[in-house]
């Protein structure tokens, strides 16, 4: 039976700084010192830093996504749905439902952890015509779209089709770009084998950036080494360069060039869920302004972290680097993810909160196959040692056994028997491009989110 007095926390997503804060208010409050909802359209927690594997085939969609309800602390209320907008005056979080209904959830204390979108521009074209690597259906998708590719390219009899459905762009320069462009080619690599009939030759792939590195944090000799491995595979490394203009069947770049392509990904950088937008607090860059305990100044029982919110690089603040804020990394999400729970318990129970504060561990990029290129505290490694550490490190990060079991399974699996390059036209004939996946247009503004709750009553109580 439910105690309805107890104080209520509302968690707003299920990503790697949602799920970790829910899972230690599980485990650190008992039942009955408050009660835990947690709002999440889906019902898993996804792996994001392995989608490129999944892309690619090397791991099963399913296997990186972590249920929500394996857990033996668990007791969490899950309301299925997204949170539209959050009226902090009264204390009220609007919720639509995946079943399109609108409700109203109280609480006392909250906790943002919406996550990012893929960060977009204003160039003609690009929203209608881009896939993104953000989701586990993208994922799903582009894997799809590319033995799409290759399945009609090979029954096509007019050249320049054929040569336009074998041209892929990827722009995004960062881990997320760069491992896509790599983990993609490899399997288009591989599949054109089952392809007697097409010339490999025809394969092109191009990975481009506005930036002038590909994913600078790395250094310049372990990011040189990066660019030599897609390079020696036959990836169009173009920096320096974006894209002026998107069409179904071709693709215009800043410095002229026109690529006949029907794959366009787009994977440059992201930016706070517009959840935050609903609040009508201060940003920086779009991500909530919060103190390094987490959370908000001024406003009672508010925290935020992740990818959603501006967190204080207290470690990078201690060498001299003013103002600095945490990038949006897994890394940094997992771990604020227990300083906001510890934060909410404190406050909850009327204690000192603690600040946030942690050293860079360095990257890893798993470029597919035994390519990788990685920096552990700062050691650089390359080729099979790098792709250890890469597998290591996500295999201990995710969060369940039947999660590790699974991709051990599959990479076991892949490096034994390969890919069958399946087509499963599951998806075919729906829209798929970013404007379709990452519902950006769902959300109310600060005034509709005051006016809704006026009109139904909930911000009086
Ligand atoms: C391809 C790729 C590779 C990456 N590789 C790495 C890597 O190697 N290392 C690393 O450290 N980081 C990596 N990252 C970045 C990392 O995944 C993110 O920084 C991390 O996921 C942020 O965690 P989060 O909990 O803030 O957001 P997320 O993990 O994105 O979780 C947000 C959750 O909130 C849900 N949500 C969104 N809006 C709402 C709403 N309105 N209401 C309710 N729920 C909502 C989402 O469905 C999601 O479940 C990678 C990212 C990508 C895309």
């Amino acid at each position: 039976m439910d105690n309805v007095t107890r104080p209520r926390i509302l968690v707003v997503g299920a990503g790697f700084a949602g799920v970790g804060c829910v899972r230690r208010l599980e485990r650190r409050l008992s039942p009955d010192e408050a009660e835990i909802t947690l709002v999440t359209p889906f019902a898993y927690q996804l792996y994001l830093p392995l989608l490129p594997q999944v892309a690619s085939g090397v791991l099963t969609p399913q296997s990186i996504a972590v249920s929500l309800r394996r857990s033996s602390k668990y007791r969490t209320r899950i309301i299925p749905g997204g949170a539209v907008g959050v009226d902090l005056r009264s204390k009220v979080c609007v919720i639509r439902t995946i079943t399109d209904e609108i409700v109203d959830e109280r609480y006392d204390y909250i906790v943002l952890a919406p996550g990012s979108i893929t960060r977009t521009f204003d160039i003609p074209g690009l929203t209608d015509h881009a896939y993104g690597m953000k989701t586990l259906a993208e994922a799903a998708y582009i894997r799809d779209h590319v033995i799409t590719q290759l399945d009609l390219a090979d029954a096509s009899q007019d050249p320049a089709e054929r040569a336009s459905r074998l041209q892929f762009v990827v722009v995004g320069g960062g881990y997320a770009g760069t491992e896509t462009a790599a983990c993609l080619q490899l399997l288009t690599h591989n599949a054109v084998k089952r392809y007697p009939r097409l010339d490999p030759g025809l394969i092109k792939w191009h990975l481009i950036d506005i930036a002038p590195k590909l994913m600078p944090e790395l250094g310049d000799k372990l990011g040189r080494s990066a660019q030599e491995v897609l390079r020696k595979r036959g990836i169009e490394i173009s920096l320096g360069v974006s894209i002026a203009k998107a069409g179904p069947e071709e693709v215009t770049f800043t410095d002229g060039r026109v690529i006949p392509t029907r794959t366009l990904i787009w994977t440059a950088g992201v930016v706070a869920s517009p959840l935050i937008g609903t609040l009508g607090e201060e940003t920086v860059r779009g991500r909530l302004a919060v103190t390094s305990q987490l959370n908000l100044p001024g406003r009672d029982g508010v925290f935020a972290l992740g990818d959603a919110a501006a967190v204080p690089d207290e470690a990078k603040v201690a060498t001299g680097v003013e103002g600095a804020v945490c990038p949006p990394t897994a890394q940094h999400a997992m771990r604020q993810a227990k300083v906001v729970a510890d934060n909410v318990i404190a406050t909850l129970r009327g204690q000192a909160l603690k600040p946030y504060v942690h050293k860079d561990l360095g990257l890893v990029v798993d470029l597919g196959g035994t390519d990788a290129v990685s920096k552990p505290l700062g050691i650089e490694l390359r080729g099979l040692p790098a792709q250890a550490v890469a597998r290591g490190y996500h295999w201990g990060a995710l969060r369940t056994g039947v999660a590790k079991a699974r991709v051990l399974t599959n990479w076991t699996l892949n490096a034994v028997a390969g890919d069958d390059f399946v087509r499963t036209g599951f998806q075919t004939r729906r829209a798929a491009k970013l404007k379709d996946f990452e519902y950006t247009d769902a959300y109310l503004t600060p005034e509709q989110v005051r006016a809704h709750v006026e009109g139904t009553g909930t911000g009086s109580g």
